[in-house]
C-alpha cells in the first residue's frame, strides 16, 4: 500500500535510488532485532554491568519507531508532531498524567534538545529502545540500587540515566561496527533476511524506464553478501530468464554513504576493488562505468554521475531523518518512506470487528457527559472524570499520518490498538 502526499508522475521519474537494510534487505522481525538486543547486553555485561541482565529477553511487542529517551529522567516517550507528550513510560511503568506534569511542564518536550532527548528513529533502535525500559526496570527493583531523580546510587556510586544512556548507544555502536552482528546476520541469512523472488523483476523493471541506484551505509563486504544473497536465485527478472549477478540490476552503486552528510557535504569518492574489498587510493574522477563500486562521496556527485537533476530522483529508504528528510530538503529528492510496521496499523481499520468496537467507543464518548471526547487535528483528545478526578488521555490517531510522516519524529502505529485497550479501561471504570 502507497500512501502519497502530493501526485507524482511516475513516468518523469529518471532515477530510482534505494537504501540497502530495512529497504532492499528487509531483516526478518523479531529475530533480527532479539540478535541485537542479545549481543547488546552481552556486551554491557562484558564492560561490567550486572550479569542478571543476561536473561533479559527480547519482547517485540513493548518497542515502536519513533520514541524518544529522555537521559535525564530515564523515560521513554511518545510524543507528536510539536513535542506534546502522548505517553510517558519509566522502565515499565505507565506515568500517570499529573506525575508527567511535574516533569514535563505542559506535558511538552523540546525535541531540538537533542543533548537531552534521543530520538530512536529506525527500525536498528527497537532492541535498545526496549532495553531502555529492561534497564530502568531492573534497577529500579534491584535492592542493592537506590532510585532518585536523574539514576541510581549504589552506595558511593552513582549511575545517572545519562551514563546509562551512554553506554547503551555505545555498546549498540560497537556490536555493529566491531561486534559480531554483521558476521552472524551472514552466517544465517535465512533466519535474518526476507528473500523475495519478485526482487530482481521489480529492479530490471525500473531499469527498462530508469537508472536504479544503490546508496547504502554499509560496507562493501557486508552489502556484497546481504546484496548477493538477495539475488540468489536460479534464474534472473523472470523464471526462464538467466541468472544476473546483483551488481548488473544498478547503474550505479555506493557503499559507506555516511548518510546523512551524504545529502550534504558528503565525503572523498573513491573506487572499491571489488575483489578485495579495499578502497582504491585518490579520488574517483571517471565517467559512470557499469559493475564499479564506489565508496562515499555524495548526492551532488550521485547527481552528475547520472546526469540527473535532484527532482528527477526518487530515493526509497526507511530512515525517515537519513534517507528521507535529509534528501528530500537539501536536495529536492523526491522520496519514498518505507514503514513496514504501518501494516499491522491498517490491519486494525480494516478488521471489521475491530472498527466496530471503536466506533462504539466513539459513540459511547458521545453520548456519556462525563466523557468528554474532541478531536483535534489527527488527535482525539478525551477527558475522562471519574469520582472527580479527571484522566485524560490524548492519542494519536489516523492512518493519513503520512504528510505528518515527513516533519514529525511521530509515527506510531498501532493507534486502533491503543483506542482499544482504552476502549477496554473505559469499561472497567464505567460500566
Ligand atoms: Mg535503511
Amino acid at each position: 500500500i502507497v500512501f502519497v502526499n502530493r501526485s507524482l508522475a511516475m513516468e518523469k521519474i529518471k532515477c530510482f535510488g534505494f537504501d540497502m537494510d530495512y529497504t532492499l534487505a528487509v531483516y526478518k522481525s523479531p529475530e533480527y532485532e532479539s540478535m541485537g538486543f542479545d549481543l547488546t547486553v552481552e556486551r554491557l555485561v562484558s564492560i561490567g554491568y550486572p550479569q542478571e541482565l543476561l536473561n533479559f529477553v527480547y519482547d517485540p511487542s513493548f518497542p515502536t519507531r519513533g520514541l524518544v529517551f529522555d537521559t535525564m529522567y530515564g523515560n521513554l516517550l511518545k510524543v507528536d508532531g510539536y513535542g506534546n507528550i502522548l505517553v510517558c513510560v519509566h522502565g515499565f511503568n505507565f506515568v500517570r498524567g499529573p506525575d508527567i506534569r511535574e516533569m514535563y511542564p505542559n506535558k511538552f518536550i523540546q525535541r531540538g534538545d537533542t543533548e537531552r532527548f534521543y530520538i530512536l528513529n529506525t527500525l536498528f533502535n527497537l532492541p535498545e529502545t526496549y532495553l531502555f525500559a529492561c534497564l530502568v526496570d531492573f534497577f529500579s527493583n534491584c535492592s542493592r540500587y537506590s532510585s532518585c531523580e536523574t539514576g541510581f546510587k549504589d552506595g558511593d556510586l552513582f549511575m545517572s540515566y545519562k551514563s546509562m544512556f551512554q553506554d547503551v548507544r555505545d555498546g549498540v555502536d560497537w556490536i555493529h561496527f566491531k561486534g559480531s552482528l554483521k558476521e552472524k546476520t551472514v552466517e544465517n541469512l535465512e533466519k535474518y533476511v526476507v528473500k523475495d523472488p519478485k526482487l530482481p523483476l521489480l529492479l530490471s523493471r525500473m531499469n527498462e524506464v530508469a537508472k536504479v541506484f544503490l546508496a547504502t551505509n554499509s560496507d562493501f563486504k557486508y552489502t556484497e553478501k546481504i546484496m548477493t544473497y538477495l539475488f540468489d536465485f536460479p534464474h534472473g527478472p523472470k523464471p526462464g530468464t538467466p541468472h544476473r549477478p546483483w551488481k548488473s540490476y544498478f547503474d550505479l552503486i555506493l557503499v559507506d554513504a555516511r548518510k546523512p552528510v551524504f545529502f550534504g557535504e558528503g565525503t572523498v569518492l573513491r573506487q572499491v576493488d571489488t575483489i578485495t574489498g579495499r578502497l582504491k587510493i585518490g579520488t574517483y574522477t571517471g565517467s559512470l562505468q557499469h559493475g564499479i563500486v564506489y565508496s562515499g562521496g555524495s548526492s551532488d556527485i550521485v547527481c552528475d554521475l547520472l546526469g540527473a537533476k535532484g527532482k528527477d530522483i526518487i530515493y526509497i529508504g526507511d530512515h525517515i531523518f537519513g534517507d528521507i528528510l535529509k534528501s528530500k530538503k537539501r536536495q529536492g529528492w523526491r522520496t519514498f518512506l518505507v514503514i513496514p510496521e504501518l501494516a499491522q496499523e491498517l490491519h486494525v481499520w480494516t478488521d471489521k470487528t475491530i472498527f466496530e468496537e471503536l466506533q462504539s467507543l466513539e459513540c459511547f464518548l458521545r453520548h456519556n457527559d462525563r466523557l468528554k471526547a474532541q478531536v483535534v487535528g489527527r488527535h482525539y483528545l478525551i477527558n475522562l472524570h471519574k469520582d472527580e478526578q479527571l484522566l485524560s488521555f490524548h492519542v494519536f490517531t489516523s492512518v493519513n499520518e503520512t504528510d505528518q510522516l515527513c516533519g514529525a519524529h511521530v509515527y506510531r502505529v498501532d493507534v486502533g490498538i491503543v483506542l482499544f485497550n482504552m476502549w477496554n479501561r473505559v469499561k472497567q471504570i464505567f460500566v
